[in-house]
C-alpha cells in the first residue's frame, strides 16, 4: 500500500506534523522516526516526536536524539502538540494499543494520519497508508518514502545512519528470512549516501556494560529451561535479577536469540518481570507463528518468526500458562 501522490498532495503547504512510534522503541522505530523526522524538516514543515515511553541508552546516538519528546515526561506539551497537529505518523507499529497512554489522546485527535509499518494485521484505518507487511523495517518503508518524494540524494548521512540501525536490528544483522537482495541493495546506497555502518553497528551492539555481561553468563547458566521434547527453549528473568545485576531499559534485548540458537530448538521465548505487568517476546523458526501464539493467549502480535505481549498473573502463573499452551499448540501444528 502506498499513498505516495495524496500524501505529496497533502504536504504541499507546510504542516504540523507529529511524528510517534510504539512503546519501548527499538532502533527501528527510533531510527525510521528520526529518519523520517530530518527529511520533513527539510520540506519545510512543523515536526515533533513524540515517544510514548523511553528509550534504551544505546540508541541516543541518533541524529535528532535531544528533539524526541518522551510522552511519559512531557505530558501535556505532548497532548498540546498532538491535539494541533495537522498530521499523525505511525511508524513501526499499526494498533494503538501499542503506544500505550498515548492512545487516549491520538484517538481523539483530529490530524490526520499516515501508517508506516511493517506488522501483521493492521488495526488502525489511516487516511495514508505506507504499510506492507514482506517489508524488513519500517526504516525500509521510510527509505522507499523518501526516494519517492525527493529521491535518494534527499537523505544525507544522517539519514542513512538512522535508517541502516533499524534495517540492520529488525533483519537481525541480515540473518532473517526478510533480508532480501532489495534490502542489500538498499543498504548498498545508504553506504555510498555516507552511512558508516561499523560505527552504527558498533553503538547498538558494542556498548555492554560490565554487569550486562555478567548477567548475560548468569541467564544463561541459571536462568534458561529446555524442553528438548518439544523443542522449546526459554528464559524467565525475575525483578531481582534486575536489581542484582543494576540491569537498565534493553539490557535483556537479544537474549531470547541465545535461546533460539541451540541446535533442534523452533521456538524461543523470554518473560521478563515487569513493575506492573509482564512482558514476553517469542521467536520462531519455519511454519509455527509466534504471533498468533501471542495474539491469542498474551494480548500481543508481531510477526510470524518475532512477537511479543503481556501477562497481568504472576510470574509462576504466566510461565505455566506459557508451557502448557505453546506445547500443545506445538504439537498441534506438528500432527497437521
Ligand atoms: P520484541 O520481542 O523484540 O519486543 O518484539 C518482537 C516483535 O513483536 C516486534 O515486531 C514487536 O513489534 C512485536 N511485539 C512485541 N511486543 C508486543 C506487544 O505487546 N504487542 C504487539 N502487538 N506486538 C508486540
Ligand atoms: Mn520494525
Amino acid at each position: 500500500m502506498k499513498d505516495t501522490q495524496a500524501l505529496k498532495d497533502f504536504l504541499q503547504t507546510p504542516k504540523k506534523i507529529i511524528i510517534t512510534t510504539h512503546a519501548n522503541p527499538d532502533a527501528d522505530a527510533l531510527g525510521s522516526s528520526l529518519g523520517l523526522h530530518h527529511f520533513l524538516i527539510r520540506l519545510g514543515h512543523e515536526v515533533n516526536t513524540i515517544v510514548p515511553s523511553s528509550y534504551p541508552d544505546f540508541l541516543e546516538w541518533m541524529p535528532g536524539n535531544p528533539l524526541v519528546i518522551n510522552y511519559e515526561k512531557s505530558k501535556e506539551a505532548a497532548e498540546k502538540l498532538i491535539l494541533e497537529a495537522d498530521l499523525l505518523f505511525c511508524l513501526d507499529f499499526s494498533g494503538f494499543g501499542r503506544i500505550k497512554e498515548m492512545r487516549e489522546i491520538a484517538e481523539k485527535a483530529s490530524a490526520k494520519i499516515a501508517l508506516v509499518d511493517h506488522h501483521l494485521n493492521p488495526e488502525i484505518k489511516p487516511d495514508f497508508n505506507f504499510w506492507n507487511d514482506h517489508s524488513a523495517a519500517t526504516a525500509e518503508l521510510i527509505y522507499d518514502l523518501i526516494v519517492d518524494f525527493s529521491g535518494k540524494e534527499a537523505i544525507d548521512k544522517g539519514i542513512a545512519e538512522c535508517l541502516y540501525a533499524g534495517i540492520m536490528t529488525d533483519t537481525g544483522s541480515f540473518k532473517h528470512p526478510s533480508t532480501t537482495s532489495k534490502i542489500h541493495r538498499m543498504v548498498a546506497e545508504l553506504i555510498d549516501l555516507g552511512a558508516d555502518v561499523n560505527k552504527v553497528s558498533r553503538l547498538i551492539y558494542d556498548t555492554n556494560s560490565l554487569q550486562r555481561l555478567r548477567f548475560l553468563g548468569h541467564a544463561l547458566a541459571e536462568k534458561l529451561k529446555v524442553d528438548e521434547n518439544a523443542r522449546i527453549a526459554y528464559f524467565v528473568i525475575e525483578e531481582d535479577d534486575f536489581k542484582d545485576f543494576r540491569l537498565k531499559q534493553g539490557d535483556t534485548e537479544g537474549l531470547v536469540n541465545y535461546a533460539l540458537s541451540i541446535k533442534g530448538i523452533v521456538v524461543a521465548a523470554i518473560i521478563i518481570q515487569g513493575e506492573n505487568e509482564i512482558k514476553l517476546s517469542f521467536r520462531s523458526i519455519g511454519d509455527f507463528a509466534v504471533n498468533k501464539f501471542a495474539e491469542e493467549y498474551f494480548n500481543g502480535g508481531g510477526h510470524k518468526n518475532a512477537s511479543g505481549g503481556i501477562s497481568k498473573l504472576t510470574l509462576k502463573e504466566t510461565e505455566k500458562k506459557f508451557i502448557e499452551l505453546i506445547e500443545k499448540d506445538i504439537l498441534k501444528t506438528r500432527i497437521k
